[in-house]
């Protein structure tokens, strides 16, 4: 496996200065003919080395004269062309099959559709090209096709369309900005369209398109009306406008990816274009709008500010998902987006870094730059771009984004550049900061309090450390902007800096303890902490009462905090934080507190005396209750509904008290009240543990399930019959919140074994697939005749659309029941489940990997195991689509943290896959996987 780094990087020899390519398009084969102008940068080089895979070349002409076979050296990954001069122009024609590409990159067909994707490295598959994102160029693109596919779409504006004999037309495109071939794009087909128009704020109009199966046009206009919010707020937040007099975007069903930011023409997969409420989710409604403004938003930090080297992707990945993710803020609610955002991260890139995969923000190597897009990349290179917003303000990053833009505008760039232009914009020196770009591994905080009060001295100790990740064992102590609080116990903020001794609620004054202790304030007005130490100690006199601090308010710095603080603390935060984040993330505290109880209760019981669904009268219930845990409790919590005689393990009463308040309060915003209730995920929940056991996991996690929903039966029936069906004609957040309130109320009712009923009249009555889809998924769950009628149901109503059907297949993937595994290897045989199709394979197996529960469960002597069942599916799928398959292979990741016969099956199972040929994308992750299992 040949492995690339980044200290080898050297910029390019060679540079072009125009390209130019004729598309010949049939049904059996196509022809691409390119015509290419060169400027050679290094004069100690008279070869061309030209990247290109799977091409067949038919000619090359250098400056016009055809060239002999002893001219040129055609190799596995590209050709060599000898005796080069300074300026030339190089022409080649090549034969392609697009119609028997299955990878999903290059050219390829999506049913009647030849489109293309080409990011990272797909535009070597359809012409020989210096195929890096620093050689950029205009680009000039003819397209040839039959008129059976009126449609011919490439960058830029259209400059020319003809007719030509036999039933063929030919259109060309002309892309005045520079551009590397990434973003290189095609489209033809017989598609519909769905047009409008916007006009920027220079008063420039723009034609809008977006491009669809003609039946699928009216369930575009959502995803128009997202692009011209998104067009508005760039202009408004970052005084960015669109550039060019047409902006498209194309619909595919088979696509790797959400969408390509391709200059001016956007591809999309078809689940983020097409909406409408009987077959898009609430949550599909959110995902269009962040992913077209995400897309959209490339045209800025991307497309004309582009990355110097795949290593660098995160420059504009990072800076993109921030700038979505603002976005998104702006559109619905900073705080309900946060917690999202953080529910995300946690389960996916804290997973990431806890793995075989581990890696910095920045990698240093790598065998493939497909899985460069990873978490880590995206998700938290996001948050570190936000730290840099938490530290100067929003005015201070708007003015390190223009001086960025200013300096960098039309050119190849790294992070390093990114950051010294926010940097400098702001008087600030980053060098330690940029740590978090190189360090990889998510930093933890140590956090003890002291209170003496006789003194009326508080004091904070904070330490913090990063565990060792492949490759990097010592870590250096990162800067850590945290924003914090502090509550006196009657719920008032109080100011911590405040020096004067007769404040009513406590004064606190910092102690002497150097600049590292300093709290300061951003332009926004956040207090901030930075630590940049290993450990600091902060002290606070003039305490009256010991203060109620929260710390790392809205995740201002991505890590985890251990900190055995007191269940009243984290009950008063729950209840009276203003942030929203650092309120909901106290209550997955307290709420993740209760699961380890039962974790530990089950564990020391043994997991064969019990079966799942009787624990009423076990003596496990029993002997938790005798361990209530829960001391003296905080003013102002309201008593606690009744515990039923069903609630099959006590829960906390004040916690109890506290969802139930939550739940009925009519003031607070309903998605956020729906966020507050949802506990911790299983796969973030399983990430602090040594060793997972998913039966003993799963047992403990029912059982909260169960006891919550028995204990709040009456309140979630009240809800239920408040919400259900009032916001039916709308999609706007308010609805969404009411409606994602209202469907959790029926999944507590679901695990209280009262909800089938109600389940059952919502997803045979609605008109919504929000609402259809969650009573699905709580009678598969809960109710086995139900259940199975509602699936049949679904299935013979929705067969024939597939993105309805993805539904379908995650419905059932998701399951925690002990047949899921059966169900999903008889999903993945039924001949309607279409394996080239990537949406409906991670439906259905990418969500079957990440069920950690069924995923992981030992199988009984003689069943099929799980192991190889997803190991031969990888296998069978690296053939069809090497990226598919490499996503699809991080479902081994959890299997280090398995007990010893699990990781032996683990172990097994790569041996068998890694002695098979393997794209190196495959290769890549599997073989680090099984280096962790077998303790290399
Ligand atoms: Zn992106």
């Amino acid at each position: 496996m040949a492995i690339f780094h980044l200290k080898d990087y050297k910029p390019p020899g060679f540079l072009i200065e125009s390209t130019t390519l004729r598309f010949d398009l049939h049904e059996s084969e196509t022809f691409v003919r390119s015509k290419i102008r060169f400027h050679r940068q290094d004069s100690s080089l008279s070869i061309l080395h030209l990247d290109g895979v799977e091409l067949e070349a038919l000619e090359f002409r250098l400056n016009g004269r055809s060239l002999a076979t002893g001219e040129y050296e055609l190799r596995e990954e590209g050709v060599r062309i000898h005796g080069v001069p300074e300026f030339f122009e190089l022409e080649s024609l090549i034969r392609i099959h697009p119609e028997q590409n299955t990878t999903c990159e290059g050219l390829y067909r999506s049913g009647p559709l030849f489109l293309t994707q080409c990011e990272a490295q797909g535009f070597r598959r359809l012409c020989y090209y210096l195929d890096r994102p620093d050689v950029m160029a205009p680009f000039e693109v003819t397209i040839e096709a039959d008129r059976d596919y009126p449609v011919l779409l490439s960058n830029g504006d259209c400059l020319a369309k003809g007719n030509l004999a036999n039933g063929r037309h030919e259109v060309t495109w002309k892309d005045p900005h520079k551009k590397p071939s990434y973003l290189f794009a095609l489209v033809a087909g017989n598609l519909g369209v769905l047009e409008d128009r916007f006009e920027t704020r220079a008063g420039r109009p723009v034609s809008l398109r977006v491009y669809a199966e003609k039946s699928q046009i009216p369930r575009c206009r959502f995803a128009m009306e997202s692009l011209k919010k998104a067009m508005r707020w760039d202009e408004d937040r970052y005084g960015l406008e669109y550039d060019l007099s047409n902006y498209m975007i194309v619909a595919a069903n088979d696509f790797n990816a959400a969408a390509m930011e391709n200059k001016s023409l956007n591809i999309f997969n078809t689940r983020l274009i097409l909406a409408d409420p009987a077959t898009a989710t609430d949550a599909n409604y959110e995902a269009i709008d962040s992913v077209v403004a995400h897309e959209y938003f490339h045209n800025w930090t991307g497309n004309r500010i582009t990355l110097r080297d795949w290593f660098h992707l995160s420059l504009k990945e990072g800076l993109t998902v921030f700038r979505d993710q603002e976005f998104s803020g702006d559109m619905i609610s900073q705080g309900l987006v946060r917690i999202d955002t953080v529910t995300d991260l946690r389960e996916n890139q804290f997973a990431e870094d806890k793995g075989p995969n581990a890696h910095p923000v920045l990698p240093e190597s790598g065998a493939s730059v497909d899985n460069f897009f990873t978490a880590t990349i995206y998700e938290k290179g996001a948050e570190v771009i936000r730290m840099m917003q938490t530290m100067v303000g929003r005015p201070g990053f708007r003015r390190g984004m223009d001086l960025y833009i200013q300096r960098h505008d039309g050119q190849a760039v790294t992070i390093g550049d990114f950051a010294d232009a926010i940097a400098e914009a702001n008087g600030e020196d980053w060098r330690q900061f940029k740590l978090w770009y190189s360090q990889a591994g998510t930093p933890r905080l140590r956090v003890e309090e002291e209170f003496r009060e006789d003194e009326g001295i508080y004091v904070l100790h904070l330490t913090q450390s990063c565990p060792a990740t492949p490759g990097q064992k010592e870590k250096k102590p990162l800067h850590l902007p945290l924003a914090l609080a502090f509550f006196a116990p009657q719920g008032q903020e109080i100011e911590p800096l405040s020096s004067a001794p007769n404040d009513q609620v406590g004064a606190y004054a910092t102690g002497g303890f150097g600049t590292s202790a300093e709290i300061v304030r951003n332009s926004e007005g956040a207090r901030l902490f930075h630590l940049r130490t290993r450990t600091a100690r902060l002290q606070f006199t003039n305490c009256h009462t010991r203060p109620i601090l929260s710390l790392n308010r809205g995740f201002s710095a991505p890590i985890e905090v251990d900190w055995d603080r007191s269940s009243e603390d984290l009950l008063f935060l729950y209840l009276h934080e203003t942030d929203a984040f650092n309120r909901w993330d106290a209550g997955q505290v307290l709420m993740a507190r209760e699961i380890q109880r039962l974790l530990q209760q089950v564990g020391a019981f043994g997991t064969s005396a019990t079966q799942v669904g009787a624990f009423g009268t076990s003596a496990v219930a029993d002997e938790v209750k005798a361990r209530d845990p829960w001391a003296a409790l905080p003013k102002s919590v309201p008593p606690a509904p009744p515990q039923t005689p069903r609630a099959v393990f006590s829960l906390n009463p004040s916690l109890l008290a506290a969802f139930q308040k939550i739940l009925l309060d009519e003031n607070e915003h309903a998605g956020l009240r729906s966020r507050l209730l949802a506990p911790p995920s299983i796969s973030y929940l399983a990430q602090s543990l040594e060793l997972f056991d998913p039966e003993v996991f799963e047992r403990s996690y029912h059982m909260f399930l169960r006891s919550y929903g028995c204990s709040l039966a009456s309140a979630c029936r009240r809800v239920y019959d408040h919400l259900h069906g009032r916001f039916d004609d709308r999609t706007d957040p308010e609805a969404r919140g009411f409606r994602g309130l209202k469907n959790w109320a029926l999944h507590l009712l679901g695990w209280a074994g009262e909800g089938i009923e109600i389940a059952r009249r919502q997803c045979e009555t609605t008109r919504l697939m929000t609402d259809r889809e969650e009573a699905l998924a709580v009678l598969a769950q809960h109710a086995e005749a139900e259940g199975q009628k509602a699936l049949r149901d679904f299935f013979s109503e929705w067969k024939h659309e597939s993105l309805v059907l993805n539904k379908y297949w995650t419905v059932q993937a998701a399951l925690r029941r002990p047949d899921t595994f059966a169900r999903v290897i008889s999903l993945s045989e039924d001949p309607h489940f279409p394996m080239r199709n990537p949406n409906a394979v991670y439906s259905l197996l990418g969500v079957f990997g990440d069920n950690l529960t069924q995923f992981h469960r030992e199988p009984a002597a003689g069943s099929p195991d799980p192991y190889s069942f997803m190991s031969e599916k990888i296998l069978a799928l690296d053939r069809l689509n090497p990226q598919v398959a490499a996503r699809l292979s991080s479902c081994f990741d959890f299997c280090p943290r398995q007990n010893p016969s699990s990781r032996a099956r683990a172990r097994q199972a790569l041996g068998r896959t890694l002695n098979e040929k393997l794209s190196a994308n495959v290769r890549e992750l599997l073989a680090r996987t099984l280096k962790v299992l077998e303790g290399r």
